[in-house]
């Protein structure tokens, strides 16, 4: 598989296209009297929410406007992942349900793109079932979306374009529509190498590529510029990062942490067999990077972890997690973990409670194992009774459940910087936000700090001090004490 750098004239079809695409909307807008809209619907990781910003940044480019919610936009766009079966069974009921809309509306576009279409069966069942679909291409191909946009309007035929390459773009070359005012998502690198045997990823995704980072900087100093206080720096494996010049991750870490108007540096993921000590005394000496580390230990069985194709031990990532805690006293540290992998026995699963309870993670996203067609694992023998892996899931999301609401527990007394992510979704009167550790809090302003005349949603992206008075099993209730 080869990968292909994309420069600007490289990008000569996607721009006419994008000038054609303009046009045509625009007159379809006089014809019905109203705006064309588009809805981008995303499945899974921050990878893929950054994918669709560029969606969004191309057809906001084209002259539509978003709708987000119902099924009622001119152009749908789904934008899916494959990393456990239930995304692909809810992306197969979403599109029975906007069959009805495309039926009665011959100018509706929709489209499906992201890491499901990399995995063949998928594609022939989009081709079988959902004919109605007008257009399929993959994530290594999202520059050339206006391209399959345009050529796919007026067809009679799916148009379905999954290419065999990777392709590395300079991503100043794609507009962007991010979706936080206060959040830039960044990824550094795209792909994966690591081959863990039960994961989709470096099927769908392709081999590793890493910006240069000369140009991950030039993004980084226009957010800067633009106002943005977060950035999250992003990579299936952030540690793996190889610039042009032979440059590491540390180094991107260091030009992040230097650009003046960063108040948050966030970076995911970590790979427990690459993260050096380096990165975590990063962490430790820099005030603008996050004091969070989300290191994913999949396992606490050596055995599963090998044959998991996972190259670290338990005693390694312990080592890791330790010297974290050490380093930075009141810093956060979330991971992933499968339960259920083929093999594991009920001694593996105690091994994984161990390690958990000794890392005392902060927060974890617990996934039951599921098979993905293609990889290692989903032919290994033994694979695990669903019933198994239930009653396993459920002792860990106790456990796990109860080191999280004893983490909020800690904060209780202290005050804390909070960037402010907007409106409650529960309560109107209610902000939520996010500490320097990653701990999400919901709060209240007392009548003295409210500033006048402005919604819960003007307070988006501003920093205050919250002091934390009480705690529940996911985040942190408090009240704001000073607005910055
Ligand atoms: N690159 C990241 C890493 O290695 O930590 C993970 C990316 S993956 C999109 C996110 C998480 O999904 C993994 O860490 C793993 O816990 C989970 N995952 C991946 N494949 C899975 C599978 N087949 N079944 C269950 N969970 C899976
Ligand atoms: Fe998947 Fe492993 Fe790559 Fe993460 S490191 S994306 S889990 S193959």
């Amino acid at each position: 598989m080869a990968i292909i750098k994309v420069g600007k004239e490289d990008l000569k079809e996607r721009d006419s296209a994008l000038k054609e695409l303009s046009e045509y909307f625009s007159a379809l807008s006089v014809t019905k009297g109203r705006d064309i809209t588009y809805n981008v619907r995303t499945y899974g990781c921050q990878l893929n929410e950054s994918d669709s910003e560029k969606l969004c940044g191309m057809l906001q480019q084209m002259g539509l406007k978003e709708v987000t919610g119902d099924t009622s936009a001119d152009i749908i766009i789904f934008n899916t992942c494959a990393v456990r079966e239930n995304a692909e069974d809810r992306l197969f009921g979403n599109l029975g349900i906007v069959k009805a809309d495309k039926k009665s509306d011959k100018d509706k576009i929709i489209g499906v793109c992201g890491c499901m279409t990399k995995v063949p069966e998928n594609v022939e069942k989009i081709k079988k079932s959902f004919p109605y679909v007008d257009l399929v291409f993959d994530p290594q191909q999202l520059h050339l979306f206006p391209v399959f946009l345009r050529d796919s309007i007026g067809r009679k035929k799916q148009l379905v374009n999954i290419s065999a390459e990777d392709y590395i773009v300079d991503d100043s070359l794609v507009p962007i529509n991010r979706k936080r005012k206060f959040r830039a998502l960044v990824p550094i690198m795209y792909g994966c190498n690591n081959f863990c045997t039960y994961c989709i990823v470096p099927y769908a995704r392709g081999r590793e590529r890493s910006r240069d980072l000369s140009e991950i900087v030039e993004e980084l100093n226009r957010l800067a510029d633009q106002g943005y206080k977060e950035v999250m720096l992003l990579g299936q494996n952030v540690n793996s990062y190889k610039g042009a010049n032979g440059e590491r991750f540390p180094a991107v870490l260091e030009a992040a942490a230097k650009i003046k108007g960063f108040n948050r540096i966030r970076f995911m993921s970590s790979h427990p067999k690459d993260i050096s000590t380096e990165i975590v005394d990063m962490v430790a000496e820099n005030p603008n990077i996050e004091t969070h580390l989300h290191l994913p230990l999949q396992s606490g069985s050596d055995r599963i972890l090998k044959l998991m194709n996972r190259p670290y031990n338990r005693e390694d990532y312990l080592k890791t997690a330790h010297y974290f805690r050490e380093k930075v006293p009141n810093g956060a540290i979330s991971t992933d973990i499968i339960v259920g992998f083929p093999g594991e026995t009920e001694e593996d699963f105690l091994g994984t409670l161990e390690v958990v309870k000794e890392c005392a993670f902060d927060s974890a996203f617990t996934f039951q194992y599921s098979k993905r067609p293609g990889t290692k694992a989903a032919s290994m023998e033994d694979q695990i009774p669903h019933d198994v892996v239930t009653e396993r899931f459920g002792r860990l999301l106790e456990l796990q459940n109860d080191l999280a609401y004893k983490s909020n527990q800690a904060k209780i007394g202290k005050t804390e910087e909070i960037l402010i992510e907007g409106q409650s979704s529960t309560a109107p009167d209610i902000l939520t936000g996010r500490t320097m550790s990653n701990h999400l809090v919901n709060f209240t302003i007392p009548e003295a700090l409210k500033l006048p005349g402005k919604t819960a949603d003007d307070y988006e992206g501003m920093l205050c001090d919250v002091k934390f008075t009480s705690a529940r099993p996911y985040s942190v209730d408090g009240e704001m004490v000073k607005l910055k």
